[in-house]
């Protein structure tokens, strides 16, 4: 697939994107990321996700080398480099930098910034039509005291482990709980049940990245008078639901008709998922016009 890449200021084509195998992104799995998506071309809440890179950053003592707007202006030149019509995916990836084989930071003097753009691969209307099956994995979410899920890290394996199981079973996306056993949120996204008219996630407090869909959906949910709200979830009010539906930058949001064995609801994607959508939809749109 057709990508261009920005290894610190090099624009190329991502076949040719090249990093030090020294790097302690790669060693070590040091860095935070974005993925951001674009709407109408244009880079979609943009500011609110270059605030999450550096409290990212801030949790794991990486200095942000560049100001948003420096990081903006490679972003669009990025961008420019990869034609053809349709929306984008941009992933931000910032590491530790290049250094010596052991933990100390202050042996890696230049935090490396990569800037992945490729066509954004958006969710086929026919998978929106039927919605998905998810799978609840074993695999705990991180506990905050460990690597905190607050922190968008390009430290995956947590993520990837759950994703593996959710593949193995069918699901397109893996369901974790914490250490409580409460529900947290799935390998690559944040999860939601509508229970009488409300739409109910896990809170913050539950071990979970703090979503930038999803806090948009608590913001706007509100103004069309769906309330969406923080709430502890376990196992058992997955089958008190009468839709559920998970939410990410790339997947905006996908009704969830499946879990493991139990059907969701009426089995069909919900109205007030298809209402939040609309909504989700229309203001990135006008927001991006
Ligand atoms: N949780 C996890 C673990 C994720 O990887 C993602 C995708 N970035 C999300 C939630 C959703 O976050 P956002 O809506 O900001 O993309």
């Amino acid at each position: 697939m057709s990508s261009v890449v920005n290894v610190n200021g090099q624009v190329t084509d991502g076949a040719d994107a090249k990093i030090s195998v020294f790097d302690h992104g790669f060693l070590f799995g040091e860095g935070v990321y974005e993925t951001i998506r674009t709407y109408r071309q244009k880079p979609f809440i943009f500011d609110r996700h270059m605030a999450r890179l550096r409290a990212s950053a801030d949790r794991i003592e990486l200095p942000v080398p560049l100001s948003d707007v420096a990081i903006r202006q490679r972003v669009d030149e990025t961008m420019a480099a990869l034609r053809g019509p349709g929306e984008r995916y941009i992933r931000v990836l910032l590491t530790r930098g290049v250094g010596e084989l052991n933990y100390n930071p202050a042996d890696c003097p230049e935090p490396s910034l990569v800037i992945v753009v490729k066509p954004l691969e958006e969710v086929p209307d026919d998978v929106l039509r039927q919605g998905v099956k998810i799978v609840v994995v074993p695999m705990m979410r991180n506990h905050p005291a460990s690597v905190n899920p607050l922190i968008k890290s390009n430290n995956l394996l947590n993520n990837a482990l759950a994703m593996q199981q959710a593949m193995k079973h069918g699901g397109v996306e893996g369901l974790m709980r914490n250490h409580r056993g409460e529900l947290a949120e799935c390998s690559q996204s944040n999860f939601f049940i509508v229970r009488d008219g409300e739409a109910l996630t896990p809170p913050l407090s539950a071990g979970l990245l703090a979503g930038l869909t999803r806090q948009l959906l608590l913001e706007l949910g509100p103004t069309i008078g769906v309330p969406v709200r923080e709430c502890v979830l376990t196992d058992a009010d997955l089958s008190t639901a009468s839709e559920a539906f998970f939410t990410s930058t790339t997947k905006e949001l996908l009704p969830v008709v499946r879990i493991d064995n139990l059907i969701v609801g009426s089995g069909q994607p919900g109205p007030i998922t298809g209402r939040l959508l609309e909504l989700f939809r229309q203001t990135a749109l006008t927001q991006s016009a």
